[in-house]
């Protein structure tokens, strides 16, 4: 197990803290602050405890150079309304430097600063020097809470560990605890649904799953690939091409390992890609070939409905259908219900998913949202991360 900033003494301490403040923005307006209250139990931990809070993040991908639309100022402002407190931003377009020093080097007790957009340094994403040794010299005990790039080794998630004792902020500790509990201890039945646009981003996870769990349901445009291996007319639907030979090698080892595989039997097409297009139910194996699955059909619903229904842990990652068209969203919609009904510990990888559950209002009926899309994806890979793999151990 990592230590967690309660491990440690940071009573006069200069903290520099990793968080994952790549809020989404529109006109310079935070559309959803969730990433920043994420945050917040660690922050407020350090500042309650007499640290000199030095916080760090990336926004966007300003590739190596200070471009304003990428500044970290409106999160500023929105952490220092949250906190009912000052925060100083320590702009600087090279992020560290003499006068970023010296704003770190005047902070009490119980003070916040916020750095500018890590990513302006093109060192960053490359975990290369001199940047990760000048973001150092501000501090002298690192903290990761920021679960969403946890799986990139840049110079603030990784890289800054070879310099400083390092421990783990409380939502890096929240989401390592449910999703390794998921893992390696879940209540059973343990059931997982995989779904999205294509199977090759979701081999890996599937693969590591199916040792795990007792139940797979897979949803989504990525069953079309199965259809397609098992000779079935998928029409237009979407297909992945490179993984079409390893669906039967799932569903083989799905066998071996005694999982019960769950595909669509029935799936809503559409002539096009479109919302308002003309839209029917056909079996699985009666997909015209002029027309695409869209969505998991009202027989494959009840289906997933009964197996959510038994399970004690659910995972949840990827949308059975193109739920972003309310057209095709009853699928998604469905499966966000049984799991908001369900008593199971209930996990969604976050992205897609959790963008589903927010959209449908059921985010505060489930246990744990993950904050990071990819991270979640390699977490449940079995792959150890390296923003957290740095930490200390207990
Ligand atoms: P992913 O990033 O692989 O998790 O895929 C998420 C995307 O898959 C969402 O934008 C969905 O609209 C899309 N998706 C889900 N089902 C289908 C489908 N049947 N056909 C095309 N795209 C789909």
């Amino acid at each position: 197990m990592k230590k967690t900033v309660r491990d440690i003494n940071v009573v006069g301490k200069k903290v520099l803290v990793r968080c994952d403040f790549n809020v989404p923005m529109k006109d310079g307006e935070i559309t959803d602050d969730i990433r920043i209250t994420s945050a917040l139990p660690t922050i407020n931990y350090l500042m309650e405890n007499g640290a000199k809070v030095i916080l760090m993040s990336h926004m966007g991908r300003p590739k190596g150079e200070a471009k304003p639309e990428y500044s970290l100022k409106p999160v500023a402002d929105r952490l220092a309304q949250l906190l009912g407190k000052d925060v100083i931003f320590a702009a600087s377009d090279v992020v560290v430097d003499d006068s970023v020093k010296a704003a770190v080097e005047s902070l009490q007790d119980g003070d916040v600063a916020l750095l500018e957009n890590v990513r302006y340094r093109k060192e960053e994403t490359k975990n290369e020097e001199p940047f990760t040794g000048q973001l150092a010299s501000l501090g002298e005990i690192f903290v990761n809470d920021a679960f969403g790039t946890a799986h990139r080794a840049h110079c603030s998630t990784a890289g800054l560990a070879e310099y400083m004792p390092s421990v783990s902020g409380f939502l890096i500790e929240k989401e390592v605890k449910f999703l390794g509990d998921a893992l390696e201890d879940p209540a059973r039945p343990f059931v997982a649904i995989m779904g999205g646009a294509k199977v090759g981003d979701k081999i890996p996870v599937i693969e590591n799953l199916l040792k795990k769990v007792d139940c797979l349901i897979i949803g989504g445009g990525m069953s079309y690939t199965f259809f397609k291996a098992m000779g079935h007319e998928i029409g237009t639907s979407i297909l992945d091409e490179a993984s079409l030979s390893l669906a039967p090698e799932l569903i083989k080892k799905a066998e071996e390992h005694g999982v019960k595989l769950l595909l669509p039997v029935d799936a809503v097409c559409a002539e096009e890609f479109s919302n308002d297009s003309k839209k029917a139910v056909f079996d699985k194996d009666k997909i015209p070939a002029d027309m695409m699955g869209m969505d998991i059909g009202p027989k494959t619903i009840e289906i997933y409905k009964e197996a959510i229904a038994d399970a004690k842990t659910i995972v949840w990652n990827g949308p059975c259908g193109v739920f972003e068209m309310p057209n095709f969203a009853e699928g998604t919609k469905a499966v966000a219900a049984a799991l908001a009904a369900s008593d199971a510990v209930t996990i969604i990888g976050g992205g897609d998913s959790a963008a589903a559950v927010e959209q449908f209002g059921y985010a505060d009926k489930m246990t744990h949202i993950s904050t990071g899309g990819g991270a979640s994806l390699e977490f449940l890979e079995g792959k150890a991360l390296p923003g957290i793999e740095c930490l200390e151990e207990k």
